[in-house]
């Protein structure tokens, strides 16, 4: 009997395909008739099977279901992107019409552009949506921002150019970086290349806002204000992610240093542009117009150092106890 089950089982699996021949599947027919292990093992074997099949018909009806919305969506795409144009095209009959030198036409084609890279290229485009509609509204946004610039013959293009890219380089390039074309071009330099590329940024945001302003006070000014935010950023940034100590320790070092850090902030950039500054006092029972702006730098410095000290003895214990 025990002999005979090991032969079956060496069976089954061509008795339940049922490829075997018919005087193997007699033999088997009979064992299964008196033994029920061998019988439990062949419906353990259909049920598998049933589910295998089960499953590849279930990916086999997503696949067709994803073509068939890809297919879908670029047909939509399209009509909707036709439906763009009439306007287009009705400006372009109506602006040559009167007689207009094409001036303001370019100014609803720009803004068409930008509404358009928002709702059809994330239709039409079969991959990399998120990336491809970040790439072509933040392009779009800056050709309308150049025609408006040209048509009101203003000089302020580079101030809101820059100022859009910094804003998306702050805003929308930390969520483009974990897209899987960038995610692989960047490999571990994401957060580097979003700080240099806000850095860039500002820098020339501040450079056009000098060279627009063309005021030897701002530059004066700018530096003072932006170089020391610049650099404590760029401290924190690189202790966040690159030094090797526990999390709780670098919350509590940025907290701590957030809080002296906007606590002698003013005061140093004020002696530094030449203003007269007397150094914050903490007055804590007299809140008065002249003590208020003291007593509240003095008491953001004293929450932040609290907090920071507190996450770091944390941090130390925690790292104290996983050493031992
Ligand atoms: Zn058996």
């Amino acid at each position: 009997m025990k002999l005979n089950c090991n032969v079956i089982r060496d069976l089954l699996p061509l008795y339940a395909d049922q490829i075997c021949s018919g005087e193997s599947r007699e033999l088997v027919e009979e064992h299964l008739a008196e033994c029920g292990n061998c019988s439990a093992l062949l419906r353990q074997m259909h049920s598998t099977e049933i589910e295998t099949s089960l499953k590849l018909e279930t990916e086999d009806v997503l696949r067709h279901q994803a073509s068939f919305f890809k297919r879908k969506s670029a047909l939509v795409g399209a009509v909707i992107a036709g439906i763009f144009m009439i306007p287009v095209l009705v400006c372009l009959i109506v602006n040559l019409a009167t007689g207009a030198a094409l001036d303001w036409f370019f100014i609803v084609l720009a803004s068409l552009i930008t509404a358009a890279s928002l709702i059809v290229v994330p239709l039409m485009m079969p991959e990399n949506k998120l990336l491809w509609t970040m790439g072509t509204f933040t392009a779009s946004l800056l050709l309308l921002l150049g025609v408006i610039c040209i048509y009101t013959q203003g000089r302020w293009f580079f101030v809101a150019a820059s100022s859009v890219l910094l804003g998306f380089s702050v805003c929308l390039l930390p969520v483009a970086v974990l897209t899987k074309p960038l995610k692989v071009l960047l490999g571990n330099q994401k957060s580097l290349t979003v700080m240099t590329s806000a850095t860039l940024f500002f820098g020339l945001m501040m450079l056009s806002i000098g060279l627009y302003t063309k005021s030897s006070e701002f530059w004066k000014i700018a530096p003072a204000v932006s170089l020391p935010i610049l650099v404590f950023v760029w401290v924190l940034f690189l202790l966040i992610r690159y030094v090797k100590i526990s999390g709780l320790l670098k919350a509590g070092i940025c907290t701590t240093s957030i809080g002296v850090f906007s606590f002698y902030a003013d005061y140093f950039i004020n002696i530094w542009i030449g203003q007269k500054i007397s150094f914050p006092v903490f007055s804590p029972f007299v809140w008065k117009e002249s003590t208020i702006d003291g007593n509240v730098k003095w008491l953001c410095l004293l929450c932040c150092a609290f907090v920071g000290i507190i996450l770091i003895i944390f941090g130390i214990a925690k790292g104290g106890k996983r050493k031992g």
